[in-house]
């Protein structure tokens, strides 16, 4: 990829590091990191790609913690996707577009108080719960960590090798950090096939019929409660709905508030 004006005042031209194919058509990759780059666990960096069709930049959540070394993100390949279809081409070695500027709002220090933080994703929207989870701030400051992985097939549930493990060891750090509790979901395997370990439904069903909170072995409450939503934004605008009629509201800006969200679309 060639140096481009209009990108180079913006960004730096990063290199790809390591790639790692989940599925077909779920990855994992990782970049250099741009000189000076910081941000916090949560966020997302725009980045670009550029060839004789021209420039399309797209945002992506750093899975990496803010004090890695390198920048890692999780994607998947769109059909037909403008970047996707380009990005899916990249191998070690080659050349990315970064944002020197850092992104998003998906970050615990949103919440001024709550006990219990629950990270609802859809797919690709577990991206910034890797980073929070890698990150020893967030294990500090709630007593329990709920993650809610929803997927449509169990080969699609990524990282769990590493969650589990964080699961079982917390970071040594800390005197007593929170409890983590990893909840996965399918919604189009057969519900008769699904180990006991998981659940079957959509994050909206899964609370509407109480087996979320079932599963966790703790209620959503306005009092104890502090709540992301990542990925589809069908999800977290359902979602959005049932946590208002539970006396739920957004986080603003001066405002506390019990909940976040980032659309992925
Ligand atoms: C704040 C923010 C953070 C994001 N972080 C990530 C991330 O960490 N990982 C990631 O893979 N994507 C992420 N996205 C989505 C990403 O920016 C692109 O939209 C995605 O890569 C598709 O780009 P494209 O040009 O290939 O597809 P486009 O031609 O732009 O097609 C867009 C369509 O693709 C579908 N789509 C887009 N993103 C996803 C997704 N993640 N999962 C399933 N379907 C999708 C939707 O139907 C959408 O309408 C993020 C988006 C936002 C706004």
């Amino acid at each position: 990829m060639n140096a481009d004006p209009h990108a180079s005042q913006k960004a730096t031209q990063e290199t790809i590091t390591s790639l790692h194919r989940w599925t077909d058509s779920l990855f994992t990759f990782t970049t250099t990191k741009p000189d000076g780059y910081s941000f916090t666990a949560g966020q997302y960096a725009r980045m670009g790609l550029s060839d004789e069709r021209g420039e399309v930049w797209r945002a992506y959540s750093m899975t990496s913690a803010p004090h890695e070394e390198q920048l890692e993100f999780y994607g998947i390949v769109v059909e037909g996707g403008l970047f996707t279809s380009r990005l899916r081409k990249l191998e070690p070695g080659d050349s990315i577009w970064i944002e020197k500027q850092t992104y998003g709002f998906m970050t615990v220090d949103r919440f001024v108080d709550g006990e219990d933080l629950w990270m609802l994703a859809t797919g690709t929207g577990i991206g910034p719960y890797i980073s929070i989870l890698r990150d020893a701030f967030v294990w500090e400051k709630f007593r329990n960590l709920i993650l809610v992985h929803c997927v449509r097939h169990a080969n699609e549930l990524a990282y769990q090798n590493e969650l589990d493990a964080m699961q079982r060891r917390p970071p040594a750090t800390i005197a007593t950090p929170a409890r983590l509790q990893i909840i996965r979901s399918t919604t189009r395997e057969a519900a008769l096939l699904e180990p006991a370990a998981r659940l079957h439904g959509r994050i909206t069903t899964l609370i509407n019929n109480g087996e979320l909170e079932k599963k966790a072995g703790i209620a959503l409450s306005v009092s104890a409660s502090r709540i992301m939503l990542c990925g589809n934004p069908v999800m977290i605008e359902d979602t959005r709905h049932i946590l208002h009629q539970r006396g739920m509201r957004p986080v603003r800006r001066a405002l506390p508030g019990q909940f976040v969200t980032e659309n992925y679309w």
